[in-house]
């Protein structure tokens, strides 16, 4: 997998290609700075009422060094009677924020991880670990990481001695979850693993044991926790917005392509279609109840001949019943055009998302019917990031010594719900299931400061 005998040719040229940007960057910091004094000497100095010797100097600008907390406000811009203004970001300095290593640089973590860091407040990426030292040369260089902190999997143990890596986010196949999640906990770090959390219960057991036994925190990325239209649903479904929910409908379906690599291999993917998306289904509808399902029954079929479901399955069709009496019924495929929504339904009102797991663009519908008119209500999606958003959770998670409000107990829950479906559809039965049932988020830990309004 990792060409160990490019790495050191790769590794030195990445040094040499940092220390020529940094003696770059050194220039045109310069270069600013002394058009900044020039600046001040026009005049601009006066608008600065902190500048004194006595505060402390911040990059020979004159400027006070800023204690405690960084956030600065703005007045408003427009009156009350119009939208809110935005706020300014408001990002922590970057030596305050959480040092993660991402594990894995694929889809995922160039498409969306690496990127939504630029919209995080709390976390920074800081250490590189990849199978191909030339792509993460090049990323390293794109996201301004030292060559001395990218390691490959042979070297990924050594993330021990970088005191500047708190975190570990995991994004390989799924098969590989374990296994990195028990070295990087024995490395002494904290752990933030994508989802499907591990390809069986044993598996997610040991991962949450490891993590216990380092003293480390487990948190699996289960992004759609963290979204703001998703936990506004959630709210509307605890608090019975539209009486009681009886009935929900989940859908996430794709069309896969025929050369991916890993996804249609049992042995790295530990399914098909059920833990990659038909996981959306079953975990966001325990997220929105709060509750476990008590039973599920289930149906599973592949198309004959397709080079892609020879190892795994390909359409999933599960329905899960909860203590409250509320059916949920969901499917998951991966032979059919892309569908990511879902539909509960509740006495008086439905809450629809559709898409409701896509990275951007969720959009939400409400139906009902105040005072007998037939109503459509579309809250605005505050278009947040959602990798962000969760990966500024784990971020206070650690600096705050909260359990994630998603930790590894909540992977491993999913997991066992997902060996029950599969169960019921070989044994064309109902499996009844019983740990968590009559808690409300028996799963879950704190829940993430950052709320959807
Ligand atoms: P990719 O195939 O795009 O990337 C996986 C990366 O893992 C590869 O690029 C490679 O990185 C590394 N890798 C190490 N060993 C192997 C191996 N034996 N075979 C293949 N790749 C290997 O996958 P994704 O990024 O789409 O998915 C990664 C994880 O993220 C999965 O667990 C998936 O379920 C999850 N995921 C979560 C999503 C979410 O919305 N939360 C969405 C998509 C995926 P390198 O070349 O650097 O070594």
């Amino acid at each position: 997998m990792f060409q160990e005998n490019s790495t050191a040719a790769a590794l030195d040229q990445m040094a040499a290609q940092t220390q020529a940007a940094t003696s770059c960057d050194t220039s045109r910091r310069q270069f600013i700075n002394h058009a900044g004094r020039g600046l001040l000497a026009v005049g601009v100095a006066t608008a600065l009422p902190l500048a004194s010797a006595e505060a402390g100097d911040l990059g020979g600008l004159g400027l006070p060094a800023a204690t405690g907390p960084l956030d600065v406000k703005l007045p408003s811009l427009s009156a009350p009677t119009d939208p809110k203004s935005e706020d300014p970001f408001n990002p922590d300095a970057p030596d305050r924020r959480v040092g993660f290593a991402i594990v894995g640089l694929g889809r995922l973590a160039l498409t969306e991880i690496l990127p939504a860091f630029g919209k995080s407040k709390h976390a920074r990426p800081v250490a590189l670990v990849s199978g191909d030292a030339d792509k993460m040369s090049k990323v390293a260089q794109q996201y301004g990481i030292k060559a001395s902190s990218c390691y490959s999997y042979q070297t990924y143990d050594n993330l021990k001695n970088n005191p500047e890596v708190e975190v570990i986010y995991i994004v390989l196949p799924n098969a590989l979850h374990h296994e990195y999640t028990l070295r990087g906990a024995r490395a002494g770090k904290h752990i933030l693993c994508e989802k499907p959390m591990a390809t069986s219960v044993k598996e997610c057991e040991e991962m949450i044991a490891a993590c216990q036994k380092a003293g480390k925190k487990l948190m699996i990325a289960y992004r759609i926790q963290y979204e703001p239209l998703n936990r506004m649903a959630q709210k509307a479904v605890r608090e019975k917005t539209y009486g009681t929910t009886k009935l929900i409908q989940m859908m996430n379906c794709q069309n896969e392509a025929h050369d991916q690599q890993w996804r249609h291999k049992k042995a790295l993917a530990g399914g098909g279609s059920l833990p990659d998306v038909g996981l959306y289904c079953l975990n966001t509808t325990r997220f929105l109840l709060g509750e476990e399902p008590t039973e599920v029954s289930a149906q599973i079929y592949s198309t004959p001949g397709d080079d892609r479901f020879k190892e795994i399955e390909e359409n999933v069709s599960f329905t899960l019943r909860f203590p409250s009496g509320v059916i949920s019924q969901c499917i998951s495929g991966y032979g059919t055009f892309n569908a990511k929504s879902y539909a509960v339904h509740a006495e008086t009102g439905t809450i629809k998302m559709d898409p409701a797991f896509s990275y951007n663009g969720l959009a939400q519908e409400r139906e009902h019917a105040p005072g007998g008119k037939q109503t459509t209500e579309k809250p605005s999606n505050p278009g947040k990031d959602q990798f962000a958003l969760e990966m500024d959770h784990m971020a206070e998670c650690v600096r705050q010594n909260k359990t994630p409000y998603t930790p590894g107990e909540e992977g491993l829950q999913d997991q066992r719900i997902m060996e029950a479906i599969y169960q019921s559809a070989k044994e064309n039965r109902p499996v009844k299931l019983t740990i968590g049932v009559g808690k409300t988020d028996a799963f879950r830990g704190t829940p993430p400061s950052e709320e959807a309004s």
